[in-house]
């Protein structure tokens, strides 16, 4: 057998249980090491810490903590806290949906996309659990165990970010794999204001807003019917069908 470095972290801190359940399913599949924020930092995209040092504890052996963000978690770990170099970077289990918008401001995809640059694939995996699902890590860790079975199996052509997303089901009763585009939500819900102990306001950020385009094809659509979505991402924002378009505006040649 190959003997394949994972790097795994996550954005709801070292010690969830969505960390726990990947680190097992992949164990039999490769060396692992966690290296995960030292609290929830669900929402921090793809932050850098550059205003304090980072503090990185071990926890048990391959298991460390790090007063940062999930991009600070990985950073460090591909770029000096080790002597050896790892193959790839799974993120999760997110205890919740990353679909369409979500994945800009997602600590978990940015995890994965952090480790872009190592040879194999970065895996980003969420659990699409509600108030009232089941729960069922068991289910999204046996399906990133077969991927990262798959991918040393058989490698893509191109390094790219995959965003899985699970369905909240017992394993059986899911639908099948199933490659997606990203969706989109309409606006956020707005914000909820409050009162601190001296009577000054504060805001916390609402709710992220309900499915807009969650027709054909999308992540929204496949998780809905009970498949897992698996959407290839890209780092690169540009809209490369507006260069053209902006260049005439400009009045510059394109
Ligand atoms: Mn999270």
């Amino acid at each position: 057998m190959i003997c394949v470095r994972v790097l795994i972290s996550n954005d709801d801190g070292y010690r969830a249980e969505g960390l726990r359940r990947l680190a097992e399913a992949l164990r039999p599949l490769a060396e692992v090491t966690i290296v995960a924020p030292d609290r929830n930092r669900s929402g921090a995209s793809n932050s850098l810490t550059l205003d304090v040092p980072l503090r990185v504890t071990r926890a048990e052996e391959n298991l460390y903590y790090v007063t940062g963000t999930p991009t600070d978690c990985v950073h460090l770990a591909i770029s000096g806290l080790f002597d050896f170099e790892y193959d790839m970077v799974v993120s999760g289990i997110n205890d919740g949906a990353n679909l369409g918008d979500d994945v800009l401001y997602s600590g978990t995809v940015a995890a994965a996309m952090e480790g872009r640059c190592l040879g194999l694939p970065a895996i980003a995996v969420s659990l699409c659990t509600g108030t009232h699902s089941g729960k069922h890590f068991d289910t999204a860790a046996r399906v990133v165990r077969e991927l990262v079975g798959r991918l040393l199996r058989q490698r893509l052509d191109a390094p790219m970010i995959l965003n899985v997303n699970v369905p909240d089901r017992p394993y059986e009763d899911l639908r099948g794999l199933k490659a997606t585009r990203l969706g989109n939500r309409h606006r956020a819900e707005r914000v909820v204001p409050s009162q601190d102990p001296k009577g000054h306001p504060v805001y916390w950020v609402g709710p992220a807003g309900p499915q807009q385009d969650a027709g054909s094809g999308t992540d929204f659509q496949a998780v809905a019917e009970g498949h897992v979505s698996i959407t290839p991402l890209q780092v690169d924002l540009t809209r490369h069908a507006a260069l053209a378009n902006i260049a005439g505006w400009l009045g510059v040649a394109p």
